[in-house]
């Protein structure tokens, strides 16, 4: 992953810099689909200058930033999605700034952070020495009921409203501490779009005071850790530098596609089902494997860096775990792929909680031995880049 690790060492300046050099020739008020118009016209001017960036590592262009550049057109065009919501594939067309009609996800324009720190617990390639900055935002649009993060996914209430400056200063907070990436995760990170657009917008200008860094310490969990502060490990040509992940579900719009194009420098995507019922049937999500297919292939397309993660759930390799790992291969066998054996009963399949339901009943016990190996075996039989991934973290020391 060139890129990523050029963005997390500092030897590049990370895409949301980049696109802040694009300028944007129309008034960010114009109407929507000029909008549009105008982000599919200046896209190919951003693919060309990171390009330029990337393979020959060329500076950013010395020239004034732009009035208004292509960043602030990203951040608008999230924030008018969010008067007909669709940024996921549910496509719910509800003005989520007025309240009063929800879609799938039940919000409204609140955006809510339950915790932030430095994840050690992601890939190596991630987490690194000093951790991932990772952001937890609250609530989900899928309903997965074996959720592994069930408490902030099932509770829109979970955590407390961010406003964009305060979740800017989290971010810088988290690079400037010696986080290797801004981790934005869920729940679902999708259905809070605009928030976090919104904050990547004010980064490379940020100083934070001190009272947006008060505003921004409640919710840290490991605010009484000392990490000391270095603007050194967060700079690239002289200004805040940190490489953006999309941790997602990736059960998102075209649109919303389009936008984190521009803004992300790697992909965390979920790929958890196989083409059955299984998406409908345990998270009530329908075009689950059209919509994460597509996307898939969209970032692989177009050149970005990502790990693939697919969760093995017990009782479910036949349906889900082989089908997923043979679309992989079939379509990206170059793709790093973290097939994960930690599954344990959780949200409405752990008989120890008052919320178990017997009718999911399966998924009630770990993933056996026989699961993960077999797992395991398909994917080397098939070729996929899955052992460092998969075998260095995993919790029951099984490997080939
Ligand atoms: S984020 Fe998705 S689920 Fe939520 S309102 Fe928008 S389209 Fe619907």
């Amino acid at each position: 992953m060139p890129w990523y690790r050029g963005v997390a060492d500092n030897r590049r300046p990370a895409k949301f810099r980049i696109a802040a050099r694009v300028p944007v020739a129309i008034p960010l008020d114009a109407a929507e689909e000029e909008l549009w118009a105008e982000l599919d016209a200046r896209t190919p001017q951003f693919l060309d200058l990171w390009h330029s960036i990337r393979d020959s590592g060329a500076e950013l262009p010395a020239v004034p930033k732009p009035p208004v550049t292509l960043v602030d057109l990203c951040r608008e065009l999230a924030y008018r999605m969010l008067a007909h919501c669709n940024f996921c594939r549910y496509d719910c067309r509800v003005d989520r700034t007025k309240g009063g009609h929800f879609g799938t996800c039940k919000l409204g324009a609140d955006s809510r952070v339950s915790t932030y720190f430095h994840h050690l617990g992601e890939e190596l390639v991630y987490r690194g020495r000093s951790g991932s900055g990772t952001i937890f935002f609250t609530s989900c649009n899928m309903r997965c009921a074996f959720c592994q993060n069930g408490d902030i996914s099932t509770d829109k209430d979970n955590g407390r409203p961010m406003d964009p400056r305060t979740l800017a200063t989290m971010a810088w907070l988290l690079r400037v501490e010696g986080c290797h990436n801004i981790n934005w995760v869920g729940g679902e990170v999708t259905i809070h779009l605009h928030t976090i657009l919104h904050a990547i917008s004010l980064l490379e200008g940020l100083r934070p005071t001190e009272e947006d860094l008060r505003n921004a310490l409640p919710g840290k969990a490991d605010y009484y850790v000392r990490f000391g502060l270095d603007m050194a490990q967060a700079s690239c040509q002289g200004a805040f530098n940190a490489p953006m992940l999309w941790n997602s579900n990736f059960f998102m719009s075209a649109e919303a596609m389009k936008l984190l194009r521009i803004l992300m420098d790697v992909w965390l995507p979920d790929f958890k089902f196989g083409p059955e019922r299984c998406a409908p049937l345990l998270s009530k999500t329908p075009f689950y494997w059209e919509t994460v297919t597509e996307n898939l292939r969209l970032i692989h397309d177009w050149g970005e860096d990502f790990t693939i993660r697919h969760l093995v759930m017990p009782n479910h390799v036949e349906c889900c775990t082989l089908p997923v790992l043979q679309w992989v291969a079939e379509n990206m066998p170059d793709a790093p792929v973290n097939i994960m054996d930690q599954y344990h009963p959780d949200t409405f399949c752990d008989p120890a909680s008052p919320k178990f339901s017997p009718k999911y009943r399966d998924l009630a016990r770990r993933a056996s031995r026989d699961e993960i190996l077999r797992s395991f075996r398909y994917g080397k039989e098939l070729g996929i880049r899955f052992e460092s991934l998969s075998y260095e973290k995993n919790s029951t020391g099984l490997r080939l």
